[in-house]
């Protein structure tokens, strides 16, 4: 059997995209989530789910050395799960900026410690941070998402130079706008008919999430002793 996979936000999106890829691939998974349901529906084979909520790392813990108990060390970790609640800070409620910040920061920070030491130890072993093109440069309406994921960028490199010695990748993927059900959670319906318009200077739709999925795949799939540290992927039409 190939080695174990966990994906975090596995529930939709580039997670779900990611699930079904890496299974059709023959590799196990722990799928991790709030919406189990979801992901059970998956039916995928050699698969864990488990409800998780990645700011709360001993059930991620427990969740991980579980699927380890079944299949093996984690040879991959994606830290994928993210949240992005548009709005401006003069307006927007504060819960909804610790939110996003304790998701996509400490979500991935909590991923991280749980397989790195093992890995270092084991000469072997990736994480990818999914984080965004919002992550490299601004755009409006996006302070506290892209605060956020300035910093996944930051703490991935940082992390990649510190472990580099023991032969674990670090790496991690930008995306562009895809078509997933991220901007559903934003609270503000002026804001985010604001993003359809933007959009539709992309032609009316953003990118396919599915090449999301095979972007991280491909990274993956180089041999361990060399890393694509930093992959931005956006629909051409993208400003
Ligand atoms: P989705 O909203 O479709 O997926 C987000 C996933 O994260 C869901 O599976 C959700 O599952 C999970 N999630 C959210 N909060 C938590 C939590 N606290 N604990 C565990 N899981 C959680 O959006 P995307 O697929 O687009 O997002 C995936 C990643 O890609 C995010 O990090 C996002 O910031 C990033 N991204 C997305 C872009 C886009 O345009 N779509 C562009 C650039 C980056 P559940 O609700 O079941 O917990």
């Amino acid at each position: 059997m190939k080695k174990l996979i966990v994906i975090t936000g596995a529930s939709s999106g580039f997670g779900k995209e990611m699930a079904y890829l890496f299974s059709r691939a023959g590799h196990p998974l722990l799928l991790i989530g709030r919406r189990v349901d979801l992901m059970e529906q998956f039916n995928l084979p050699n698969t864990l789910v488990r409800k998780v909520d990645v700011r709360d790392a001993s059930e991620f813990e427990k969740a991980v050395r579980e699927a380890e108990q079944k299949y093996g060390k984690v040879d991959l970790l994606i830290n994928n799960a993210g949240m992005m609640l548009l709005g401006n800070v003069w307006e927007q409620d504060s819960d909804e900026w610790q939110m996003m910040l304790d998701i996509n920061i400490k979500g991935v920070l909590n991923g991280s410690k749980i397989v790195l030491k093992d890995m270092m130890e084991r000469n072997a072993g990736s994480i990818v941070n999914i984080s965004s093109i919002a992550g490299r440069k601004t755009f409006g309406n996006h302070a506290v998402y892209s605060a956020s994921k300035f910093g996944v960028h930051a703490l991935t490199e940082t992390i990649r130079e510190e472990v580099a010695s023991t032969n674990v990748r670090v790496m991690l993927v930008a995306p562009g706008a895809a078509e997933t059900e991220l901007l559903g959670h934003t609270t503000s319906d002026s804001i985010k008919e604001g993003y359809q318009e933007w959009k539709a200077t992309m032609g009316g739709t953003s990118m396919n999430p599915k090449y999301v999925a095979e972007s991280v795949k491909f990274m993956y799939d180089l041999p361990q002793e060399v890393i694509i540290r930093e992959l931005l992927i956006a629909a051409t039409k993208q400003d």
